[in-house]
């Protein structure tokens, strides 16, 4: 099924839903009609009709299936004990066939219904993982975004609850709605009060199965909250990352301690609606005996009075029993459902959280020549009271070469993660090609910037998946191979039997090999250059890991793959500044001076002049310090 197709229907209804109840902002919860609404819309969706058709017989079939259980062995018995054998086996061979077909047919489609509604929850993955890559790059970090994902998330990750326990619940509980009605029959035609009894003590037993399940929706957010935090010092104390440090600063111990603290908040919790739970059971069980003993009293009084025959008897009591346990497990399953489309409902609101992830912009033109012009642009970063750019205008031409330069801290990464989209100014606008930033598609957008960030993440795949993701065709990895080969990977990959298909990290590879930090920078400028002739191009620090002579290599070859693009350049070794025509030195959150590096150099009092003078003073130094040391 189209992702695409199912985001947009599942934004439409969901959309519809909050719109009807006035969104009382994102608070207001989304009832469980709504949410099974949601849920019969993803079948048709997915153009599983058939589904339906499923729901249908199987609701049939395992619905029958009790009622023949309790109405062919009235006729046994009473053919039994009028000492017919025609009859007694008439009803015998009938209650065969019928309970066969019946138990066999439902077992089928049971086992088809589940895998058709695993498919459905993993579709549901689908589109969270789609959408989660649009998450407005402030919430990643946010503790509350964080709760609110992860209690959201919830209602996927099994398949007896939640999205997934939705379809299966219906899917029971219709079966149970036909028995019922057939028991309902059956006792009628004895003594009604017993129907009355029977349904009274099933409303009570919902109730109670409704309260003992509100204590762990109530307490969902504290116990993904308590769960996330204990995770967190578990993950770190086993993150290949970590290793170092943690041996070195003698971290393990502490890590856990805190792991256990934080576990043990969450075991408390958990024991808490437990406790409560088996409370609630208990006091169910009493009642349901009580219940039910008063009914079999009518019953075996009716027998010894002559008012119904043996079969009758057996039938009624058989039917008293199954109908309590009907109404009981009918009750349970709505109890669940609305359980389980209460998580359902957490889920679609995260998911239609506008602020989480905003409505993609419709601009999705061809930006090559590139421009760009910061105006007015305020920035904090979420959660914090300090502007890191405060009021900054710039503007940067196409095919314009810009360095950024300034002190650590100033905000120049700060500044290429507004251009990548993943903030958004709190104040002031970013104008790119004479339109806002704020309306492009922002998928599309990034397909036409390459950015080469100083930290780079790599995955355990292959060198060539590094690049081009995975199953890319044969055109693909070429370009990809000739990507490695331009920033200067070829001869290591060449030390490898499996060359470019070698593994990376050991995480799923034993074999797999480790990159160096210069390694990594280079493997992060292919990615870059794989993305072909972008309009815009970033190198933020890209070459900090590498070596001087690995710089200038790599340089030398981008000053000509970069001709002709708009580029910004972030490096604090200022001579790599010389190949562009423009510079921007940021401090206190503005362009503090601007010009090419001839005007900056003229500016006496200039900070770019000082830190220039500063920076090759120290390499003369430490040039010399090598000459010394050589000629020693
Ligand atoms: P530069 O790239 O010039 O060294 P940055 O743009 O990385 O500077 O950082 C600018 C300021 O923003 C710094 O004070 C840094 O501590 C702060 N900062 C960076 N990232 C975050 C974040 N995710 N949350 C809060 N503050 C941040």
């Amino acid at each position: 099924m189209m992702l695409y197709e199912l985001e947009n229907n599942m934004a439409l209804s969901i959309h519809n839903m909050e719109s009807e109840t006035n969104m009382a902002e994102q608070k207001t919860k989304i009832s469980a009609w709504k949410v099974i609404k949601y849920q019969m819309k993803v079948i048709t969706d997915m153009k599983k009709w058939y589904v339906f058709i499923i729901y249908i017989m199987y609701m049939l079939l395992s619905g029958l299936l009790p009622i023949t259980t309790v109405w062919f062995p009235r006729h046994i018995i009473d053919a039994i004990y009028n000492g017919s054998l025609t009859q007694m086996s008439f009803y015998t061979i009938w209650f065969c066939i019928s309970a066969t077909i019946l138990a066999v047919g439902s077992f089928l489609l049971e086992g088809y219904a589940i895998g058709n509604f695993l498919e459905m929850r993993l579709e549901q993955y689908s589109i969270y993982h789609r959408k989660y890559k649009d998450v407005s790059f402030q919430y990643l970090e946010n503790p509350d975004f964080i709760a609110q994902r992860s209690s959201a998330m919830r209602t996927l990750s099994n398949n007896d609850e939640g999205f997934q326990g939705t379809y299966t619940l219906i899917f029971r509980l219709l079966p149970e709605i036909v028995s019922i009605i057939g028991f309902v029959i059956i006792l009628g035609t004895f003594k009604p009060v017993i129907i009355f009894v029977a349904i009274g003590t099933a409303i009570i037993q919902y109730l109670i199965t409704v309260h003992s399940k509100k204590m762990s929706f109530r307490e969902r957010e504290n116990l993904a909250e308590a769960e996330r935090k204990a995770n967190y010092f578990y993950e770190i104390g086993h993150d290949f990352n970590y290793g170092k440090d943690i041996r070195l600063n003698q971290m393990s111990e502490k890590l856990q301690e805190l792991h256990k603290s934080k576990s043990s908040v969450f075991t408390l919790l958990f024991g808490k609606i437990k406790k409560h739970e088996y409370k609630m059971g208990l006091f169910d069980l009493v009642f349901s005996l009580l219940t039910n003993g008063l009914a079999y009293f009518w019953v075996i009084t009716a027998y010894f009075q002559g008012d119904i025959t043996l079969g009758q008897l057996s039938m009624t009591i058989w039917a008293i029993i199954a109908i309590s346990y009907k109404l009981q497990q009918a009750g349970d399953k709505i109890a669940k459902i609305k359980v389980a489309t209460d998580f359902t409902g957490e889920f679609l609101r995260f998911m239609n959280n506008e602020a989480y992830f905003p409505v993609n912009g419709s601009i999705i033109n061809k930006l090559h020549p590139f421009q760009i012009e910061l105006k007015n642009v305020c920035f904090k970063y979420p959660g914090t009271d300090k502007y890191v750019l405060n009021h900054l205008n710039l503007k940067i031409d196409a095919k314009e070469k810009l360095a950024l330069v300034g002190l650590n801290g100033s905000g120049k990464t700060t500044l290429v993660k507004l251009l990548c989209g993943f903030y958004q100014p709190t104040e002031g606008e970013i104008i790119i090609n004479d339109q806002k930033l704020a309306d492009f598609n922002l998928e599309k957008y990034r397909d036409q910037i390459a950015v080469v960030f100083q930290d780079t993440n790599i995955y355990a795949a292959s060198i060539i998946e590094n690049i081009t993701g995975e199953n890319a065709d044969k055109h693909h990895n070429l370009l990809a191979l000739s990507a490695l080969e331009k920033v200067g990977l070829a001869e290591k990959i060449a030390t490898f039997p499996e060359a470019e298909n070698k593994q990376l990290l050991k995480v799923i590879d034993p074999e797999g090999t480790e990159f160096s930090g210069g390694e990594i920078q280079k493997l992060a400028m292919a990615r870059a250059l794989y993305k072909g002739d972008t309009g815009l191009v970033i190198l933020d620090e890209p070459t900090a890991s590498l070596d001087a002579i690995a710089e200038r290599d790599l340089y030398q070859k981008f000053e000509t793959l970069i001709s002709g693009r708009t580029a910004i350049m972030i490096s604090h070794r200022l001579a790599s500044t010389r190949f562009c025509d423009k510079i921007a030195y940021l401090a206190n959150g503005i362009v503090k001076e601007y010009g090419t590096h001839d005007e900056l150099m003229n500016m006496q009092d200039g900070s770019y002049r000082h830190m220039f003078l500063v920076q090759g003073k120290y390499y003369r130094e430490e040039g010399n310090l090598c000459e010394t040391t050589e000629n020693a």
